[in-house]
């Protein structure tokens, strides 16, 4: 039942304000060891401080992130620390975490840096290793950032998550910034990374073409709360919520004949300061009902794991 509200900022001085950005407005999913949980949406969803928060980038205004069964916010210093190791981030703007002036190599070292692991020699055979693992060659070690394409560059953020052998790695929107042609190859990338050190992967992207070739299972965000879980079978295959219709209805289909009815949204995305009362889609439904405008959908389990929030099940 995780929440995080943004208050906003009153232009008077001195005066609380009342109003706030709902971003991330109670969610709740498990991710299992070993899988790929994709979190997808559209932008300003929420998916990105929802990253955020599970990375304790930022604390929730309500409610918990569990790691190994713990609750991050309980843990003493060094269970934090070792949390913190465990849970690696990928951001979607290459330059984001590549300070321009460091070399490749200071990047990649940097996190052993920080947690005080190894000698300044030790650190350098582990950059080496990780810029082979990342498909690099030790010979980039003593570049700097800008000599690298975008691609490079997500390989050396991939890296640098990697340093410390994470448990879970975040990736929110890695690719979108990249060429087509270079996403697959990061994508690859990550998914032989997973099956050789074992990764956890949470994969947010707004991009439902490329989330299916990374994920187990799916959570679709509407305006800060989740509507629908399930595997990737049944989120591709027979989508519940009108939402998640809609946006698999926007993807062509390999064999035209197949081509799914395209649902077309009214509207935008509502405002997080202000959601629509009772279903937060209502305003946008297709299938709305008089029940929809006032009674907020609980997220409910239909079969095992696939859950969904909307009136009509
Ligand atoms: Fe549409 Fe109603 Fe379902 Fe919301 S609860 S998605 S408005 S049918
Ligand atoms: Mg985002």
């Amino acid at each position: 039942n995780l929440k995080k509200h943004f208050p906003i900022l009153d232009p008077m001085p001195f005066k609380k304000s009342t109003q706030s950005v709902k971003a991330v407005d109670g969610v709740s999913f498990d991710v299992f060891k070993g899988e790929t949980l994709g979190i997808v949406g559209e932008s300003g969803c929420g998916k990105s401080t929802l990253a955020r928060l599970i990375n304790q980038l930022i604390s929730p205004t309500s409610g918990s992130v569990e790691f190994k069964g713990k609750d991050l916010a309980s843990l003493g210093i060094k269970e934090i620390r070792s949390a913190r190791k465990s849970i690696q981030m990928v951001f979607q703007n290459p330059d984001a975490s590549l300070d321009p002036r460091k070399t490749i190599e200071s990047l990649i070292a940097e996190p052993l840096v920080i947690h005080k692991i190894g000698t300044k020699e030790s650190r350098r055979k582990r950059v080496h290793e990780l810029l082979e693992i990342v498909g690099l060659s030790s010979y980039h070690a003593s570049r700097y950032p800008h000599e690298f394409s975008g691609g490079q560059k997500q390989r050396i953020n991939i890296a640098r998550a990697l340093t410390l052998n994470p448990d879970v790695i975040i990736c929110d929107e890695p690719v979108s910034a990249l060429d087509v042609s270079v996403q697959a190859q990061v994508i690859n990338l990550l998914k032989s990374l997973q099956k050789e050190f074992n990764l956890t992967y949470i994969f947010i992207s707004h991009d439902l073409n490329v989330v299916r070739y990374m994920c187990d299972r799916i959570a679709v965000m509407y305006l800060g709360k989740v509507v629908e879980t399930g595997t990737f079978q049944e989120i591709y295959e027979d989508p519940k919520h009108p939402y998640t219709k809609a946006l698999l209805s926007a993807i062509p289909k390999e064999n035209p004949f197949e081509q799914r009815e395209r649902i077309i949204l009214k509207g935008d995305v509502p405002s997080p300061v202000n959601p629509p009362t009772g279903c937060h889609f209502h305003k946008r439904c297709p299938f709305v009902m008089d029940i929809c405008k006032n009674t907020r959908p609980e997220l409910q389990e239909l079969n095992e794991g696939n859950k969904v929030s909307c009136h009509l099940y």
